[in-house]
């Protein structure tokens, strides 16, 4: 029986096989980075988990449609785009592009939708009005727009608060995007307009001149591409609460349909045990690293090793051990490209079924990555032992390197091609030196090999014709 993947629903506490309710496609949102700053490497453990779900799904069979959305606009970028005295856009553009570069340079696969907010002010206008009529929202004595959260009497379900405790004694709303689970309130949907502090940033509305609610950007957004009924809602852990249980509370009230059928969060990347955060210095961007000359592979594995549902503890000694594990992945690989051919063993099958296997499984628990990595380090312990003992032929080396090409598929790690593949201006001398050796001028053909063996490689003679090999 095929294996089918499986993951923990953070609503529902349990593990639940991933299905598209369509039967053509998960349609999965991802909240996207706000764009005030160059993401952090704690953005990225995210960023890497969601690539890793997102090419897991595909290898499990499925097709995906996810949308990872862009907050240009909210507390953060507002007071960016003020201080430097610039616009919105002009304050977000550059954040922006580099944000896709750095998704490159980590190998992740783009999501086919990467909307902007501002880009969807019209549709957040829409639901608020909708949410108005409803009676679950209503106009504060500051002419901003709240929802009422005791219209919706499921808030709370999906990060399990202990919703009446909290209510008692919190104050009676809030208008930052950001807030803790001590000020559990009605939130905002749309901010009004204040001079002093947005500048000349805000959006007419019927309600007024202002700005959309952080929260309600995503709901807006996840609705209008993906519809009112989603597969997976994905995010880091720090926005299971306000962020999250904000957007089911806009979403469900506006469609009365169930918003999202299976929640997924990635824990907090701690930095030498530590939160990270710039007063302690060990606050770093993708770009800090690459500076410090690792590649994006290298940083890409070292964020996606440990389960995505524990804390990963990021450190430079972590990211050596990286580098040193996918050197020897490298290795091994470079070492599959030069087996020759001679009869095959039979030995090497078992091994990559059970590596396959094994590989398999542990993603489809959870996207178990620590588990699965171990498979592969197993299997080159195993066939490096075979290549010593002279039992691998190249056909199996073929084999083994297609294994590590279908479990690449998700973790996108690996140097598949050979390491120095053999320089065009060689093979070309090999060519002329067989012409000579066929025109029987003995002369040009030594020198066309001496040429050949100065350049660190040597003549294979095979009755097969003659091929390079690295001395
Ligand atoms: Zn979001």
């Amino acid at each position: 029986m095929a294996i089918r993947l499986k993951l923990y629903n953070t609503e529902t506490r349990a593990l639940e096989e991933v299905a598209s309710q369509n039967g053509r496609e998960i349609l999965m949102y991802t909240c996207g980075p706000t764009v005030y700053n160059f993401a952090h490497i704690g953005n990225f453990r995210t960023y890497v988990f969601e690539d890793i779900l997102r090419r897991a799904i595909q290898f499990f069979g499925m097709k995906v449609k996810q949308v990872m959305n862009l907050t240009d606009v909210d507390d953060k970028t507002i007071q960016g785009a003020l201080s430097r005295g610039v616009s919105l856009e002009e304050y977000t553009r550059p954040y922006i592009n580099a944000f896709f570069e750095d998704l490159h340079t980590l190998g992740i696969e783009p999501a086919e939708f990467y909307p902007a907010a501002t880009d969807y002010i019209p549709d957040m206008i829409q639901i608020i009005e909708q949410l108005l009529k409803k009676g679950v929202a209503y106009v504060g004595s500051d002419r901003s727009v709240y929802f009422s959260i005791d219209a919706f009497p499921s808030y709370g379900r999906l990060s399990h608060l202990p919703i009446c405790h909290l209510k008692a004694g919190a104050s009676e709303r809030v208008s930052a995007d950001e807030y803790d689970k001590e000020h559990i309130s009605d939130f905002v949907l749309w901010k009004s307009y204040d001079p002093e502090r947005d500048g000349e940033i805000y959006w007419e509305s019927p309600f007024g001149k202002g700005r959309p609610g952080w929260h309600i950007e995503c709901s807006a957004m996840a609705m209008k591409i993906l519809g009112e009924s989603i597969d997976i809602h994905v995010g880091g852990v720090d926005n299971m609460f306000p962020h999250h249980e904000n957007e089911i509370a806009q979403s469900e009230a506006y469609s009365g349909k169930h918003f999202v059928r299976h929640w997924l969060h990635a824990e907090h990347l701690l930095v030498d045990h530590k939160k990270m955060s710039k007063s302690l210095g060990n606050f770093y961007t993708l770009r800090d690293l690459l500076q410090k000359g690792y590649t994006g592979k290298q940083v890409r594995y070292a964020l996606l090793q440990g389960h995505y549902r524990m804390q990963l503890n990021f450190t430079f000694a972590g990211l050596e051990a990286a580098v040193s594990s996918l050197q020897r992945v490298a290795d091994f690989i470079d070492r599959l490209y030069r087996i020759e051919e001679k009869n095959s063993f039979g030995l090497v099958e078992p091994i990559i079924q059970k590596t396959m296997g094994g590989f398999q499984e542990a993603l489809a628990d959870d996207l178990n990555i620590a588990v699965a990595l171990s498979f592969v380090f197993e299997a080159v312990r195993e066939i490096n032992s075979l290549c010593d003992l002279g039992k691998l032929s190249q056909k199996e080396a073929e084999q083994v390197i297609e294994m590590l090409r279908q479990m690449d598929k998700v973790l996108h790690v690996f140097p598949l091609e050979p390491i120095d593949a053999i320089p065009q201006e060689l093979e070309e001398a090999l060519q002329k030196r067989q012409e000579a050796r066929r025109e029987k001028n003995w002369a040009l053909a030594d020198e066309y090999r001496d040429y050949i063996l100065s350049r660190g490689y040597k003549i294979e003679d095979l009755p097969s014709g003659a091929r390079l090999k690295k001395k």
